[in-house]
């Protein structure tokens, strides 16, 4: 439940199967509540940081008990106790809410999740959900990470993230980390930075999970290939300047063959993990025919506060990129496109002038 209550120094009773209840119980501990937990007629195994009540045997016992409590969340219980808990909520106005069981099937699950390019803003519903039912979230660097604590309380957060030459966890290890917490019964989430699909390894990652039989489902993200550009005011498509875009991996030097294709599709390139190749890639697009004078820019650390945008031109960039000494993260756009992002820019004004002479 996230209903914005301050719930610091609240008693909440959750009622529940130790199991079932783990994730309600983190999620209450993690506010600060002090936090009573029933598990059943038969205890079971303690909860760290839990309160364990007697199980009360009479409508008196379980009268005190409400009483003594500020809210129950009832996570699983008989027909019978969830009714005899309602009324001794009733009698004493003592809240009630009824909270979703985690996962007690032997084998857990995978969910990945595509977080967006860094801007909470841009997490889908879907993830925060995902995340909110999380025992164990595997993140890297680029996904939003800020408040992670607010949106998986209790879970635990594992960074296997990848700062550029330095392979923290490589990824078969990191692959085989949540499969392993899978298997032990544990709700994943793999939290990646933009789509897990768009050069995010997310393909091998469900390849992992399938080959051991762990259930996998992807949540898409928004994708720094289009956010980045647009956080710039820079539209990948815009009617009568260009109608195709490519998103193509720097992370490895583009062969002459892969350039001179791009130079013939025209419309806008988008590259990730350009920086390291960047000198190669726009000398082999001008060499193989691009015009020089094609508009290019370079924004990097999307959406952060220190967001900065390197305009030049097929010709000049390279230097340019040198002397603002740019570094990744960073996308970058080469096309006309690039001109609709200077705004008060005679050259701009003309272009969108022409565009839009020519779409009426
Ligand atoms: N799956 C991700 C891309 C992973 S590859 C997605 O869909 O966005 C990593 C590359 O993405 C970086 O090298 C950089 O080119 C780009 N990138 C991701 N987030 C970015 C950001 N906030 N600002 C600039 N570039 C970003």
């Amino acid at each position: 439940m996230a209903l914005g209550l301050e719930y610091t120094g609240k008693r909440v009773l959750v009622v529940g199967g130790a199991r079932a209840a783990r994730r309600v119980l983190a999620r209450y501990l993690a506010t600060g509540a002090t936090v009573y937990h029933l598990a059943g007629p038969v205890a079971g195994p303690a909860v760290a940081g839990v309160h364990t009540p007697a199980f009360p045997r009479s409508i008196g016992a379980w009268d005190a008990l409400i009483a003594a409590v500020d809210l129950v969340a009832i996570v699983e219980t008989s027909p019978d106790t969830d009714a005899l808990i309602a009324a001794a909520c009733a009698r004493h106005r003592t809240w009630l809410t009824r909270e979703i069981a985690a996962s007690v099937a032997p084998v857990g699950s995978v969910t990945l999740i595509g977080g967006g390019p860094g801007l909470e803003t841009l997490l889908t519903l879907g993830a925060l959900n995902a995340l909110n039912a999380a025992d164990i979230v595997y993140y890297d660097r680029l996904g939003p990470t800020d408040r992670l604590g607010d949106w998986a309380p209790g879970a635990e957060h594992v960074d296997v993230g990848k700062a550029p030459g330095h392979h923290a966890i490589p990824q078969r290890d990191a692959e085989r980390m949540m499969v392993a917490s899978a298997l032990a019964g544990l709700t994943v989430v793999r939290l990646k930075g933009g789509d897990p699909f768009v050069f995010g390894r997310g393909g091998e990652e469900v390849l992992a999970c399938r080959a051991a039989g762990v259930p996998v489902t992807v949540i898409s993200g928004v994708t720094s290939a289009i956010a980045v550009p647009a956080a710039a005011g820079i539209p990948v498509t815009h009617r009568e300047v260009s109608h195709v875009f490519t998103v193509i991996s720097g992370h490895a030097p583009i062969s002459d063959t892969e350039l001179t294709h791009l130079v013939g599709l025209g419309g806008t390139i988008v590259v990730l993990m350009g920086i390291g190749t960047l000198q190669q890639m726009v000398a082999g697009l001008a060499r193989l025919g691009m015009r020089t004078d094609m508009p290019v820019a370079i924004v990097e650390r999307g959406f952060a506060h220190d967001q900065r945008t390197t305009i030049g031109r097929l010709d000049t960039i390279g230097a340019l990129a040198t002397h603002a000494g740019v570094r990744s993260p960073a996308v970058v756009v080469i096309g006309e496109v690039v001109a609709l992002a200077s705004h008060g820019d005679d050259a701009a004004a003309d272009l969108l002038r022409e565009a839009s002479e020519l779409a009426s």
